[in-house]
């Protein structure tokens, strides 16, 4: 053999590599489509430390800005003389990836350019960068950004595909009541049409009471419907709110919502002084908020999934205090002797409280200290008659 030699090139059809490309595809999609493996890839050796230890750095949301081919982001550190460092990410086809990384103080990829990475990773909704995620990415690469983008892909999808018959209370509006029904399952869901964005409609189907995107595939295929239905400029008008209502805020943290009409009143808006436009994630104010705007004369709909996130929270605490006091004295409580057929010890009566007061926990005792039987102990503890006492508690104590 002598020397080496390129080999010939394959005239067999490759899959596409995507970090091969030399083609131009913009700045913001390259971003975007960046997975969190890419990124330590571009760190070069180590990159995944170099990434983790980057973290302690604050990168300002304000100070990170995309113009055309080229993001800058101030990356502050009290070290440096100027208190910060210019990251500049252009994009040139001939780099890995199509990026090329720059840190204006260190000349080179650093923990300021790793830092910048980090942010555009966890960020790409605020950015802009929204692209969905390569379907192939196993989930456990994504970020939770990535991740509620695949989750809505995927909605969007099956919106798309899935037949479903809308019908609106009134159809020279948008943003109204509809009933949506689907073809396959024969199942009809109640919407309310707010607006275009996630976490601006309702809709009563169980996925989007537990998906936490404020929408959901019927959603998805009402707001396509109605984009054909009306003009843009009319879309644009905003939902005009007549009355009150208390919804679940689905973005974090996860909380209760008034929201309000166009004209408040003197009254209200005095209650409403601290709450207005804020996520409440104490049950206990946004219940006496409700109260006393109730009391005002103020009509309120409280939204289902309100109802429903108000009376889960309740029910929690219930038990929390219930179980808070077991755990002072599991030893002497009578629920050690009573509550399975056998007798628990001290401390797996101590562990089955534990359990039922966060709501939910990982069980991690040794081997043979009884894992089972506090999880028995645990199932046990949930009954529905003992569910059902806490709740017939929290209606005595709010009427
Ligand atoms: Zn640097
Ligand atoms: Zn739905």
């Amino acid at each position: 053999m002598t020397g080496k030699r390129r080999p010939p090139v394959s005239t067999k059809k490759k899959p596409a590599n995507p970090h091969r490309t030399t083609k131009r595809i913009g700045l913001r999609d390259r971003l975007g489509r960046m997975t969190y493996r890419a990124a330590c890839r571009l760190m070069g050796t180590d990159g995944v430390n170099r990434l983790r230890l980057a973290s302690r750095l604050h990168v300002p949301s304000d100070e990170i800005r995309i113009l055309g081919d080229t993001l800058r982001a101030k990356i502050l550190e009290n070290e440096l003389t100027d208190g910060h460092a210019m990251v500049s990410i252009v994009e040139m086809a001939n780099k890995p990836d199509g990026l090329h990384l720059h840190c204006e103080v260190c000349k080179t990829v650093c923990e300021h350019v790793a830092a910048c990475l980090n942010f555009i990773l966890e960020e790409k909704l605020f950015l802009g960068l929204s692209q969905e995620p390569d379907p192939h990415e196993p989930i456990e690469n994504l970020t939770p950004d990535e991740l509620v983008m695949r989750a809505i892909a995927d909605r969007r999808k099956r919106a798309e595909s899935e037949k479903m018959t809308l019908s609106s209370l009134d159809r020279t509006v948008p943003w109204t009541e509809y009933t949506v029904t689907s073809a396959e399952s024969g199942k009809t869901y109640r919407i309310a049409l707010r607006g275009s964005q996630p976490g601006e409609s309702y809709c009563s189907c169980p996925d989007f009471r537990t998906n936490q995107l404020g929408t959901c595939k019927h959603i998805l295929h009402a707001l396509t419907k109605i984009e054909k239905r009306f003009s843009k400029a009319r879309l644009s008008q905003a939902y005009v709110r007549q009355n009150f209502s208390l919804r679940v805020d689905y973005s974090e943290p996860l909380g209760l919502r008034f929201n309000l009409p166009e004209e408040l009143s003197e009254g209200a808006a005095k209650i409403l002084k601290k709450s207005a436009n804020k996520t409440i994630t104490d049950v206990d104010q946004a219940v006496k908020t409700l109260r006393a705007l109730e009391r005002q004369g103020e009509s309120i709909h409280v939204c289902p999934d309100a109802e429903e996130f108000i009376e889960k929270r309740l029910l929690q605490r219930r038990l929390q205090t219930k179980t808070d006091e077991i755990r002072k004295d599991p030893t002497g409580h009578p629920l050690r002797k009573t509550l399975l057929n056998v007798e628990l010890l001290p401390y797996q009566m101590d562990g089955v409280a534990f359990a039922v007061g966060t709501g939910r926990a990982i069980l991690a005792d040794d081997m043979g200290l009884g894992k089972t039987i506090q999880g028995i102990g645990v199932a046990h503890y949930w009954t529905p008659a003992s569910l059902l006492r806490a709740k017939q508690w929290i209606r005595s104590s709010q009427a």
